[in-house]
């Protein structure tokens, strides 16, 4: 559909909506009687499994000890019975190819059996292995279509769980993907390495304050999650928003987010349905969503869930981005999780809250009452400041996707500099580390309003900083640079890799000065604190981010800013992130270039298409509204001349410049798009279509975005802003 009349019909659909389901009740069924039913939980384990079996699944998912392979049959049992009640035919390897995507392969239960019937079946081999074909899948050269042989292998450690669909229900068992050489050609194998390594250096330390065989640390994270919502009939509408995810062309509407009247603004009432609904799909699959809001932009929304261990929370993260855009459909709705749908108005990103700790020695940055007198935080806290310092360049490249460019380093998402947010309270208490020793702690205050009937409440620590990309909120670093519509995998793994660096760091010297006698720990952890703050603490900036000064600031301390993806991804193919990687067992050499080629083929794949649908768009849409405009005024013009009117060609000479600007702007958007930049390989081809591509569309888009000012509105046939943004 398009045209103007597509426009109009789309708002008449818009205006007409009716619910097409019965509303949820949630006092027949409380949300607490359906959280986790579709998960094959340790509950569920415990009720279904035989007690030895249980009990050896249990160690292999609390300690990572390797999976006995003869309790596989009897899980593949109990969990295809459980499955087969609650209705599901098929079960499914799920697994994380490099294209950020969710990718599952569904088998039937049913095998035929000698007599012309047919059995359930799912054995142990079958739970534990599959076979997709892997040269199907991005993998960077790892895998030919000659070879093309790859594995799932079942992730014991994240349970299964059972997808609902009106037309059957799937059993799915996430997976792990690698190639037929043991090569990981996914997402979630390095991330179970980087947890391995990051316990192994986590466990140094806490061995050296006297804590050992404590549970295996663990990171956590949360991640939340904003998108945009907006009418299927506007999205339909344009073929940009459908083929690219964001809008290629769209003037500003007269209003857009200055009267900060959306930001946690009462919800319309069918995105509540919709929340509604998907929070109780997603807690159906044991995903605690927790907080919902509305977001700065207008139609723009927030989902926040309670924090888990990091491989979990990732598969989570997944299953959330899909069950919402599924459940919007329902409503009627889109959900965009593009990091950029709408120009000049906020983006959306999803930040990634992490921290690290397990069930003995709880969260390991956790700063306590009197932090300064916290030897054990501080030395976490330190590890962090040192990795965010040494690795900023491979943190922006972990978030560098053709559309995260337009988001970070404008001017509302943090910038692509990455400093670390520390507060008032633990910037003090690092300024005391660097002058000899922590001796105090600033105290708390207790707010006052000047009301008695208002509760006194004791304030935060610290105010926050919402300019930050890697801010300190309390007990957790918030990683702000992520985009709304990634993997948070990426992000994990190289936050799991560094800080393993980190403490490895830390650990290697500590146990040196210590030795034998551990009453030399105190001094030994002053010194370490010492020099990280020397060498590391230039990346501490509590200060806006957004700042003009900041920039300037950031180069004088040598800070790296990579605006974009063609400065940023090749720093996963540099010495020390290949040296990195390899030394903590996450990537080797051969898998850590394969990502970078991938990703580097993705922004050309990107970039390529929307260069093209913006020539097609420009010509086949915009062009013809401009002139049939320009027709218009032409007559127009022609009667008024034929009844010796006297009178100006104002309009008519600026659509007729307009209108050559256009066609100009496309015939160099093609030419540009033709040509490749040069060199021969992909990196160079990205390059030009950053350097110029990209521009050359931009330019095409402002001779558009000021015809559509100019046009008759009823000519124009593009939803605008206006009415994708505040028809709802
Ligand atoms: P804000 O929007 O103010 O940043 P939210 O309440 O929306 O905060 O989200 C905070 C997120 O941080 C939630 O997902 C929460 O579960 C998560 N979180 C809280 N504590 C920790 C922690 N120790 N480690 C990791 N994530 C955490
Ligand atoms: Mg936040």
């Amino acid at each position: 559909m398009s045209g103007s009349s597509g426009r109009l019909q789309a708002i008449e659909a818009v205006t007409t909506y009716r619910p097409i389901s019965e509303p949820l009740s949630f006092s027949k069924l409380s949300a607490t009687e359906f959280f986790g039913t579709n998960v094959f939980n340790k509950t569920v384990m415990k009720a279904r499994l035989p007690k030895p079996v249980y009990k050896s699944l249990m160690k292999t998912i609390d300690t990572g000890s390797i999976l006995d392979p003869s309790v596989a049959d009897a899980v593949a049992a109990a969990m295809k019975d459980w499955a087969i009640e609650k209705g599901a035919t098929h079960y499914a390897h799920v697994f994380y190819p490099l294209t950020g995507f969710t990718a599952e392969k569904h088998d039937s239960f049913l095998s035929p059996d000698s007599d012309g019937g047919a059995l359930a079946e799912f054995s142990g081999k079958t739970l534990t292995q599959g076979e997709p074909d892997a040269s199907s899948f991005p993998n960077g050269g790892i895998r030919n279509t000659f070879e093309a042989r790859g594995y799932t292998m079942w992730d014991v450690t994240s349970p299964a769980y059972i997808l609902e669909n009106p037309n059957g229900t799937t059993l799915c068992i996430p997976t792990a993907f690698v190639s037929w050489t043991g090569e990981a050609l996914d997402k979630k194998t390095p991330l179970l390495r980087s947890m391995q390594a990051l316990n192994t250096h986590a466990q140094r330390i806490l061995k050296l304050f006297g804590h050992s065989s404590v549970d295996t640390v663990v990171s956590y994270a949360g991640a939340e999650q904003e998108y945009f919502l907006i009418d299927r009939h506007f999205f339909f509408s344009r073929p940009d928003l459908l083929g690219t995810g964001r809008t290629l062309f769209g003037a500003l509407s007269p209003k857009g987010q200055e009267f900060e009247d959306h930001y946690f603004g009462a919800i319309p009432e069918r995105v509540l349905a919709f929340m509604l609904d998907s929070e109780r799909e997603l807690f159906k699959l044991g995903i605690p969503a927790k907080t919902r809001h509305n977001e700065v932009a207008p139609g723009q929304f927030e989902l926040a869930p309670v924090f888990e261990n990091g491989n979990l929370a990732t598969d989570h993260q997944q299953m959330t981005m899909v069950m919402l855009k599924r459940v919007a459909e329902k409503y009627g709705m889109v959900c965009l999780l593009h990091e950029k749908p709408f120009a000049g108005i906020n983006g959306s990103g999803k930040h990634v809250n992490y921290s690290l700790g397990n069930a003995t020695q709880g969260n390991l940055l956790d700063p306590g009452d009197t932090p300064h007198a916290n030897a054990q935080f501080l030395v976490f806290c330190a590890a962090v400041i040192r990795m965010v310092h040494r690795w900023s360049g491979l943190l922006r490249a972990v978030v560098a996707t053709a559309s995260n460019d337009h988001r970070l380093g404008a001017n509302e998402a943090p910038p692509a500099i990455i400093s670390v947010f520390l507060g008032d309270q633990l910037s003090d208490i690092f300024d005391q580390v660097t002058k000899g020793g922590a001796k105090s702690t600033k105290k708390k205050e207790t707010l006052q309003v000047g009301v008695d009937s208002l509760p006194k409440i004791p304030k935060d620590a610290g105010d926050r900083n919402r300019t930050s990309p890697f801010a300190f909120t309390g007990n957790r670093f918030e990683f702000r640079a992520p985009g709304s519509g990634m993997s948070i995998a990426g992000p994990m793994v190289a936050m799991n890799t560094i800080m393993a660096e980190s403490l490895d760091f830390i650990a290697t010297k500590l146990e040196k000065a210590v030795g034998d006698d551990p009453s030399k720990l105190n001094g030994a952890i002053q010194k370490v604190l010492e020099e990280i703050l020397a060498e590391h603490g230039s990346i501490v900036f509590n200060g806006n981010g957004y700042s003009e000064e900041w920039h300037k600031e950031a180069a004088k301390r040598g800070l790296p800013n990579l605006p974009s993806c063609v400065e940023a991804l090749p720093l996963l193919g540099s010495k020390e992130a290949t040296e990195l990687f390899s030394k903590y067992g996450v990537l080797n050499e051969r898998e850590l270039h394969s990502r970078m080629e991938v990703y580097i083929e993705q922004y050309c794949l990107v970039v390529g298409l929307e260069a093209r649908t913006a020539i097609e768009m420009a010509k086949t849409i915009i062009f013809p509204a401009a002139i049939r405009y320009q027709s218009e005024l032409a007559l127009t013009c022609a009667n008024l001349k034929a009844i010796g009117y006297v009178f100006d060609t104002d309009t008519l000479d600026k659509v007729t410049g307009l209108v050559k600007e256009l066609q100009d702007g496309i015939v160099k958007l093609e030419a540009m798009l033709a040509e490749h930049g040069g060199g021969h390989s992909k990196l160079d081809h990205a390059k030009h279509l950053c350097k110029e591509v990209l521009p050359a569309m931009a330019a095409v888009r402002k001779t558009a975005d000021t015809l559509e000012g100019i046009v008759a509105d009823d000519l124009w046939p593009l939803a605008t802003y206006q009415e994708m943004l505040f028809i709802m």
